[in-house]
């Protein structure tokens, strides 16, 4: 069995030369099946007497996957050639590409490989725009290309397109049949072509004249060999057959693809000839066959993309507590969405998150599947809020994914028709089309920006309350609702207005501006952004500092306390207190770590002072400390540290050096932020930020001296008496 396809410009003339291809081979003795794989379904219209023929797309829609049979979409034409349509969405709608890929999978599914057929004949659509018109190029389906064009240049010009798309598959083997020369009579028309085939060093099979015979067959509903067969026309035709059984015999007739570039197509349309290229290097277009960089281009680890904008935005409007985001996208992205934080919950061992955790319930999504990517999905996102209305919901945050971004659905004009219709419902939609935005943090920030609409502007600040920006659960230690945070401000007898982007309902967003100072909970690119947005849409800054961890950021959050709420006794009282305490729970861990070996690593957070703070008032040694690169490209920039001039940090470190610098330096313990997980001989201890005040400061070092007393490696073992004992180097510990 040999495949064919023929390709061509749109409106060339492709399914009338595919047509009487097919009629040419069954009439010499051979089982022919023609595939149709443009979007209007005309190509076997003439085989079936104009006869209508079921499209594969139509049938996958209409047919439940269980009821499907292959007789059902090919249908016997002339001669006995079978026929098959591959149909797509309605204009404008969905993606007719991966209809292409839907058709050819379904086929597969159904048995086609199994009938009894000596040539496939494969219509396509030359404008090669996608993946999915790129299908039939593959080897799998295609080993013979020929070219259908005429001399106009943008014939030649997708002529030229397709051998760059048929390079990209080939693998090195030779799959272009020739060219098919089909006239439109203008000038000149042989030497365009001709200077063409030469230059890409390909036989032009059939010169196809204009002629009057072709519209005749058209109308009568057959292909002019079967109307015309003893006609020049005929006899052209019967050429391109003939050379197709040639290659069925002998397969090394097939040449390669050699491109012409951007320069030479010029000089092509311009009357000049060309030489052919040597080995058909496409010198200013991709040549990596798998994607679009240049061979041998470096991965650049700083612009490596750890998750979509999609799945960063649901994340950030999934936070208000009183709203549903529905996700536009298959249920593969809902499901990476909404367990990627329940994940990492486990990863640090609270799995009672996973169960209770409300944030996962507020998330739905449109489950697309095969069919919605081919025919749209504008259908089902309408349906489905109209069902989350029907259980009750009010507030709906809409992202849209790659899915969505590549058929193209117009979410917004969806909704704005809902929204129409529901004056009194919310509804926001946050077109990431999956990574369109960026990634994660992209993704966050414009969750933000969703979110931070439903701030009511009039609002003044009153009152000693105060917002807090940016939290999120993996800068967390403390889960429960009277945290760490709510906890120290309770101490200045202040209260939480607004959690922004954290377990926030609808009012207390509405009313964010009530809120007298705004605190940033963490300093990073994605808390930064957030910052921003706020600053940008509503006029409001965050304050310099950070809501306090350590000792000394609690000094200087009290003073800032004391001074906007006059009230610098009692704050000077409070730091007193927790002083006390701290110094005291200090100078006992002291004991247990004091001259120890500090490693410290940090490739996310940007504060760590309080860290050396520590680490220095427990007596330990920093051996060194590591920042990996800042991401310029997010316009990252770490703030300065007091301890500039009392340690050396070593700036643009990436962990990938540990080893080395381990080995060197002998630490006890090595914190860092980056996961690395290889170095087993050594205590790891791994560190956001340790949270809000002075207590949690205190419990990371309890957890520090904990770890210590543990052998980092394996070394566990059950003892005669049933006893579990440790390594022994670390016995006393
Ligand atoms: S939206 Fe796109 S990038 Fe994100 S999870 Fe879905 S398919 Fe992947």
């Amino acid at each position: 069995m040999i495949q064919i396809a023929v390709y061509g410009k749109g409106g060339i003339g492709k399914s009338t030369v595919s047509a009487n291809i097919s009629y040419a081979l069954a009439d010499m003795g051979k089982k022919v099946m023609q595939i149709g794989c443009d979007p209007k379904h005309d190509s076997t219209r003439a085989l079936l007497n104009g006869r209508n023929q079921t499209t594969v797309l139509s049938y996958i829609r209409d047919t439940p996957p269980f009821d499907r049979r292959l007789g059902d979409v090919v249908l016997d034409g002339l001669k006995g050639i079978s026929c098959v349509e591959a149909g797509g969405p309605e204009p404008g709608i969905g993606c007719a590409g991966r209809g292409i890929l839907s058709t050819f999978d379904t086929l597969k599914r159904l048995g086609v490989d199994g009938m009894d057929i000596d040539v496939k004949v494969y219509d396509v659509l030359g404008d090669v725009v996608c993946g999915g018109f790129a299908v039939p190029l593959r080897n799998e389906y295609a080993d013979g290309v020929y070219l259908v064009t005429s001399g106009e240049f943008m014939s030649l010009y997708a002529a030229n397109n397709i051998l760059k798309g048929i390079r990209n598959f080939d693998k090195g083997i030779p799959r272009v049949a020739g060219i098919i020369m089909n006239c439109r009579g203008m000038e000149n028309e042989h030497n365009a072509v001709e200077r063409f085939a030469e230059a890409v060093c390909l036989p032009i099979v059939a010169r196809v004249p204009r002629s009057k015979l072709f519209a005749e067959a058209e109308k009568k509903g057959a292909p002019l060999l079967h109307l015309f067969p003893d006609s020049d026309e005929a006899a052209e035709l019967r050429k391109i057959a003939e050379n197709a059984v040639s290659i069925l015999e002998d397969p090394s007739m097939l040449l390669e693809s050699k491109p012409l570039d951007d320069g030479q197509m010029g000089r092509i349309a311009a009357g000049e000839s060309v030489c052919p290229n040597p080995d058909g290097a496409v010198p200013d277009g991709p040549v990596c066959r798998t994607c679009v960089r240049k061979k041998g281009s470096e991965k650049k680890r700083e612009k490596l993309v750890a998750s979509c904008a999609a799945a960063g935005a649901v994340y950030g409007c999934s936070t208000v507590t009183d709203s549903v985001t529905v996700i536009h996208g298959p249920r593969s992205c809902a499901h990476i969405m909404s367990s990627s934080r329940n994940l990492s919950e486990i990863r640090r061992g609270r799995r009672r998150m996973f169960i209770d955790d409300p944030q996962f319930m507020r998330i739905d999504s449109t489950d697309m599947d095969d069919t919605v990517s081919v025919f749209g999905g504008a259908d089902l996102i309408e349906q489905k809020i109209r069902d989350l209305i029907q259980e009750g919901c009010t507030r709906f945050f809409i992202v849209t994914t790659c899915v969505s971004g590549i058929i193209g659905d117009n979410v917004i004009d969806v909704i704005t028709a809902l929204s129409n219709l529901h004056p009194n419902l919310y509804f926001r939609v946050v077109e990431a089309d999956g990574n369109i935005m960026g990634d994660w943090e992209d993704g966050y920030t414009e969750a933000a920006d969703a979110v931070a609409d439903m701030i009511d502007r009039n609002i003044e600040a009153s009152g000693k309350c105060v917002n807090l920006i940016a939290e999120r659960y993996f800068f967390r230690i403390n889960e429960d609702k009277d945290d760490d945070a709510v906890a120290l401000l309770k101490q200045f007898g202040l209260k939480v207005n607004c959690r922004f982007m954290y377990e926030t309902d609808m009012d207390s967003i509405v009313n964010f501006k009530r809120g007298t100072l705004n605190y940033m909970v963490n300093d990073d690119a994605m808390a930064r952004g957030v910052a921003k947005v706020l600053e940008r849409k509503i006029g409001i800054k965050a304050e310099e500092d950070l809501l306090p961890c350590g000792m000394y950021e609690l000094s200087r959050f009290a003073e800032r306390i004391g001074e906007t709420f006059d009230m610098r006794e009692e704050a000077a009282e409070i730091v007193k207190r927790e002083e006390a305490e701290y110094r005291s729970a200090i100078s006992e861990l002291r004991k247990r770590l004091e001259g120890k070996k500090v490693f410290i690593e940090s490739c996310y957070i940007h504060s760590i002072d309080w860290l050396i703070e520590l680490i220095r008032d427990l007596g330990m040694e920093i051996v060194f400390i590591g920042f990996a690169p800042e991401r310029e490209w997010k316009a990252e920039k770490r703030r300065e540290s007091r301890f500039e001039g009392e340690f050396k940090f070593t700036k643009d470190y990436w962990p990938d050096d540990i080893r080395i610098d381990t080995d060197r330096l002998r630490p006890d313990i090595i914190i860092g932020d980056s996961g690395r997980s290889d170095i087993t001989d050594v205590h790891h201890m791994s560190f956001v930020r340790a949270g809000v005040g002075v207590k949690c400061v205190i419990r990371f070092a309890r957890e520090m001296a904990d770890i210590m007393a543990a052998p980092p490696v394996e070394g566990w073992r059950i003892t005669g008496k049933g006893e579990m004992m440790g390594d022994e180097r670390y016995a006393g510990n």
